[in-house]
Order: structure tokens, then sequence, then C-alpha cells
């Protein structure tokens, strides 16, 4: 076996980003977190202070520094839920930007291997379902999700230029929505809010009729997924996702079907841009990097849903 491995893991106090972390860690890797905890948050990763771990406060749109040898930068740091990056859609667009250029910077500074957090939101509203990774798209980009989307687009396209002009290695994770333990009550995204509001014996509120499509993929799942991708030398794009597509009104039923509520369903209004459809093509993952999602939905939603229940008491006690 050969030396012990560092990765760094910018946003990794984050949700997806920590599960990562305790996920290495596990495997036997030295994990430097640096995070300035803006949508992410410390009770993430206090429990790994007496492993082989360091957390760094910092804001990566800033120039940073790592002294010590660094083999991978793992870039997770961004708002994520459309209604974080609706709040902060500058931040949003600076650390897709400047904050990409920073971790790029630092993984050509240390040859480390460089792996991009993007997302399918890179192919905004798309005319094609399920989303190959050779689909290029239908992004508004001066919609109020375009600070996202737009941030992404422009992440991988400035990996694929350090890839091509520096020659660093590189890989660029097309994320779906994916959801449990560790998402925050305050998150936006439907899984929360329709499981917290189950909890609470409130409505469940859907956007529009409800008719519109996501896939959803455990956390297990998609952690696996960028592993095998990291350990793989794939430079192009590969979707990490769960190809059953359903409808958001199906979602906020299954969540009421496994929490055993009474609440009801209620409509509002649906968001601009909101995308009608989206379903991940994984022949890529599948044939690349013998990768696809093994937990379902019902097995996934049960820790979910424990983890709420857990956050809601917390809350509801104080
Ligand atoms: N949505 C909903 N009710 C909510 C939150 C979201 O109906 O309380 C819808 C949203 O309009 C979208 C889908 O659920 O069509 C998934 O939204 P989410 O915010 O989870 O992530 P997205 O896939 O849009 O990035």
């Amino acid at each position: 076996m050969s030396e012990k491995q560092t990765v760094l893991i910018t946003g990794g106090a984050g949700f997806i980003g920590s599960h990562l972390a305790g996920q290495l860690l596990d495997d036997g890797w030295r994990v430097i977190v640096m995070d300035n905890l803006l949508t992410g948050d410390v009770r993430n990763i206090t429990h790994f202070a007496n492993r082989d771990f360091l957390f760094i406060k910092h804001d990566v749109t800033e120039y940073m520094i790592v002294s010590e040898p660094v083999d991978y930068v793992l870039h997770f740091a961004s708002p994520a839920s459309p209604s974080d990056y609706m709040r902060y859609p500058i931040h949003t667009l600076k650390v897709g930007a400047m904050g990409t250029h920073k971790a790029l910077g630092l993984a050509k500074y240390h040859n480390a291997t460089f792996v991009l957090a993007s997302t399918s939101e890179v192919y905004g509203d798309p005319e094609v379902n399920p989303q190959p990774e050779s689909y290029w798209g239908q992004v508004n980009p001066i919609g109020p999700r375009g600070v996202y989307d737009e941030a992404k687009r422009f992440a991988e396209a400035m990996t694929m230029a350090y890839n091509r002009s520096h020659n660093l290695s590189t890989r660029i994770v097309r994320i779906f929505n994916t959801y449990g333990p560790r998402m925050r009550l305050e998150d936006g995204r439907a899984i929360p809010n329709f499981i917290t509001q189950a909890l609470r014996g409130e409505p469940l509120t859907i956007y529009g009729d409800g008719s519109q499509t996501r896939s959803f993929t455990y956390i297990e799942d998609t952690v696996r997924g960028i592993l095998a991708l990291m350990r793989s030398a794939e430079t192009d794009p590969v979707n990490i996702g769960n190809p059953e597509e359903l409808t958001i009104r199906q979602m906020a039923e299954a969540v009421l079907e496994i929490t055993g509520s009474q609440s009801e369903i209620v409509e509002m209004p649906l968001p601009e841009d909101d995308p009608q459809v989206r379903c991940p093509d994984i022949h890529r993952a599948q044939t690349i990097l013998g990768w696809s999602p093994e937990v379902s939905l019902s097995e996934g939603l049960r820790p979910t849903i424990d983890w709420f229940r857990q956050e809601v008491t917390a809350v509801d006690t104080k």
C-alpha cells in the first residue's frame, strides 16, 4: 500500500462535502476541509476532530495556501439549493468562478488531481430527457437560476482549460438531486421541505401542479459515484444520479406515506425557470465506473426522515 493520501475538500462542512470527508477518513485518508460556513455547518464535521483531520475556515474565493502536500482537491464549495443561491446570488457566482480558479490553482501548485462538483443544472430546462453528458443544455443566463447554472458551466470550462493548458489531472461530476441526513431544515429543496412539513403536520407545498419531474439519489450512492470517478482516469463529465424519474407530486405522496403524516398537499406558484423534467442518462457512469445507484427511494427516505425528526424536535422543543 502506498503512503497516506491527503485530500482537500472545499465546502467540506456542507451536505455532500462532509459525507465525502467521512468516507475518505474511513478509507484511511488525511482530510482537510476548507469552508466559510455560509451554507455549511460546523456540526457536520465536529465529530471528525480526533481523526486525521484539519478544518480551515476560509472563503475559497480568496487566495489560499496549504503548505503541506495535497494529492486531491475536491471542489464542493457552493450554495446548492435554489433558495440558497437566490439568497446569495453574487456569492454563488463568485465561488463557481473565482473559487474554482483558486481551487484549480491550488491543485496545480500541488500537482494534485482536481475534482469539480458540477451539477445537473448545467442542462437547465432540458429539451432532451433523460440527459446524456453530450447534451449542451438550455439555460437562461439572466434568470434567477442563471447565477448557479452559469457559475457551474464556467467552472466546467475553467476545469477543462486547466486540463488542456496545464495538463492538470481533472474530473467533472454532474451531480443530480441528492438527499439524506445532514440536509438543513431550512435548505428549501423539495425533500427537506416535504419531510419537515409532514413531520410538523403542515401542508406539503407543491410548486406548480407537481407534474414536473426529478430523480433523487441517496447520499451514499452519490458519494460512492463521486469517489469512483475520482479514482478513475476519466476527464470528461460523468452524470451521477438515479435514473428513476418521478413527479414532484409522487415524491410528496411518498413522504406522506412513509412518515404516516395526515398533512394535505397544497399548490403554490411555480418558480421562474423551474425545469420541467430532469433525469440522468447514466450509461457513462455504468460503463466507465461500474457505478449504479443501489438505494431505493423508500430505503433512503427512512434514515433521512429520522434525521429530520431529530432536527425538528431539537428546534421545536427549544
Ligand atoms: N418544489 C416543490 N415544493 C417545495 C420545494 C420544491 O414543489 O417545497 C419543487 C421545485 O419547484 C422543483 C422540484 O420540487 O420543481 C425540485 O426542487 P428542488 O428545490 O428540490 O431542486 P431543483 O431540482 O429545482 O434544483
